[in-house]
């Protein structure tokens, strides 16, 4: 049975029984405030309604995830209203990519991007670490197609903008929010991503992970309130993972050569992990909640609402974030004319 309960302050509790659940319930939140207070304290980073952006560029560097190829990304401070763009310095032109939905072309396994006649690849991780910080805008400057894979998650670059520092701009964030449910569904294959009216100003998900019965992962359900906080504590530290029965196909295919089980999570047949440890025992939903908050960033909004998914991948997300920068953008056009 999936559990789905979130405390006041959003944090997920696992399921338990009356005398398990007040020492979670204790434990946890005395963590959050603590670590909220912490942050809060380090980098004066909370929700906010103001845009915000970089204090001064942050520097990451490393081979990226699916081709291996170095990669230098510099995160440069950004006037206000500009959103996340990506510049590819490594060519002559150093075209720009908004991170925009509309520019999303198809790609296995990862949200790629194309303008200008320039690519960028495997955006949902540093996507997700700007949305999860709320910053609004950045100039992402790289040095190949393809950004650094880091350690699989987006942690890395949540501590390099953090370190960076952000600063409060004018113009309010662009939030968007609904007054219907929508679904996007593949019936194909049970995958579904609906958005839900929400009942507070953040965005919350609900994601269920069910790769079937003859998967070495079982399935696994959680649900959060994507606040800064939050997102630095439970999300971020999250890593992509793959079966091993995947790899070789997928190396076969000339991806990912350069990887070992140190450098991702891989699940072996019987469901250990290889040459790893996980950092939660739910690490992939927490992952795919991750790669889900990337994606949808893809809007250009921040969504204030409820978004429950069901096995959803890249694909299916980015038909929602096209849905809600549709609505928005019918909005302003009405408000515009009215
Ligand atoms: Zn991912």
């Amino acid at each position: 049975m999936p559990d789905k309960s979130l405390t006041a302050a959003g944090r997920h509790v696992p399921a338990a029984g009356f005398f398990g659940l007040v020492p979670t319930l204790a434990w946890n939140t005395f963590r959050t405030c603590n670590f909220r207070g912490a942050l809060r304290m380090l980098t004066g980073i909370s929700s906010d309604v103001n845009q915000r952006t970089l204090a001064r560029p942050a520097v990451i560097a490393g081979p990226g995830l699916f081709h291996g190829v170095d990669c230098r990304l510099r995160l440069l401070p950004a006037a206000e209203n500009t959103g996340i763009i990506f510049r590819r310095v490594d060519l002559a032109a150093r075209p720009e990519i908004p991170a925009n939905v509309r520019y999303v072309i198809p790609g296995s396994r990862r949200t790629i991007l194309s303008a200008n006649g320039a690519t960028v690849e495997t955006t949902e991780h540093l996507m997700s670490a700007l949305a999860g910080l709320q910053v609004d805008n950045c100039v992402v400057e790289i040095s190949a197609r393809e950004l650094p894979a880091v350690d699989g998650s987006s942690l890395p670059f949540c501590e390099a903008i953090l370190e960076a520092g952000l600063n409060q701009q004018s113009a309010l964030r662009r939030t968007t929010s609904i007054s219907e449910l929508q679904r996007i569904s593949e019936p194909s294959n049970g995958q579904w991503i609906e958005c839900i009216p929400g009942y507070s100003e953040d965005l919350v998900i609900d994601y269920l992970l069910d790769y079937g019965p003859e998967s070495p992962l079982p399935s696994q359900s959680w649900a959060i309130q994507v606040t800064p906080e939050l997102y630095m504590s439970e999300i971020a530290g999250s890593r992509t993972f793959v079966m091993a029965a995947e790899v070789e196909a997928l190396q076969a295919a000339g991806f990912g050569r350069h990887l070992t089980g140190r450098d991702l999570v891989v699940f072996e047949k019987d469901g250990s992990v290889i040459d790893n440890r996980l950092r939660w025992p739910n690490e992939p939903v927490r992952h795919k909640i991750l790669d889900c908050i990337g994606d949808l960033a893809l809007s250009g909004l921040n969504f204030s609402g409820r978004i429950v998914a069901r096995r959803s991948g890249h694909k299916l997300n980015h038909v929602m974030a096209e849905f809600l920068s549709t609505i928005e953008n019918n909005r302003t056009a009405v408000g515009r004319a009215a």
